[in-house]
């Protein structure tokens, strides 16, 4: 059972960090993008609402993201397991809400992993990033530097490789300038308590997985 956050500007990396640690920890992973997607593609209230936001690189209302984690909380997985949130909390207010109902169960976060990476480097790797579009696997290539064998096509599944609708260079931009103003303060925020790793982000994936693997040891 483990309880850990990773942090980081969107295009840090995240995402292929927490594809190796749910499978090494057994822990479920909950990526509130990952989320508020899937309401977009089933057409839900919630997901008209977000997308909203979504295409402009702006956050989604705090409220509304709060309840979609709380929510997902309550699950028997993570009553079980633990968690390992992938882009929440974003604001203050985000780990605030956190921290309040975490308490309120009894509960610690273990670890904040911080991955950081400079934002021209997460430019040329969000404008080169192609995702399966098959949501059990979600394998993420980059044009550059990870190309799939056959253009297009998941090397893993075989399913369509697509280009995320916020993976443009307006929207990275508002994301990163979203990200230094309203979740950056986060960095402090969880140094003083004492529960923060930072990463650099490296040009291999292996070594940053094996950076974030001596953290976590
Ligand atoms: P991500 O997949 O984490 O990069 O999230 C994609 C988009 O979803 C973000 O740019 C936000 O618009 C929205 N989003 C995801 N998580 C949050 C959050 N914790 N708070 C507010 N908006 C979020």
């Amino acid at each position: 059972m483990i309880r850990l956050i990773i942090l980081g500007a969107p295009g840090s990396g995240k995402g292929s960090q927490c594809k190796w640690i749910t499978k090494d920890y057994d822990v479920p992973h909950i990526s509130t993008g990952d989320i508020l997607r899937k309401n977009i593609a089933d057409g839900t209230p919630l997901g008209l609402e977000a997308k909203e936001y979504m295409d402009k690189g702006a956050l989604v209302p705090d409220e509304l993201v709060i309840n979609l984690l709380k929510n997902r909380l309550q699950e028997a997985d993570c009553k079980e397991k633990g968690f390992l949130l992938d882009g929440f909390p974003r604001t203050l207010d985000q780990a605030k809400a956190l921290d309040s109902y975490l308490t309120e169960n009894g509960l610690s976060i273990d670890k904040v992993i911080n991955l950081h990476v400079p934002d021209e480097e997460i430019m040329g790797r969000a404008l080169n990033r192609r995702t399966c579009s098959n949501p059990e696997c979600k394998e993420i290539y980059n044009m550059r530097d990870n190309p799939p064998k056959e253009e297009g096509i998941c090397d893993k599944c075989g399913s369509k490789l697509f280009v995320r609708d916020d993976d443009n260079e307006i929207t990275v931009t508002k994301r990163l300038a979203t990200y230094h103003a309203q979740t950056e303060p986060l960095i402090a925020y969880y140094t003083e308590k004492g529960i923060l790793a930072t990463v650099v982000g490296q040009e291999r994936l292996e070594d940053t997985i094996a950076l974030v693997k001596e953290q976590l040891a």
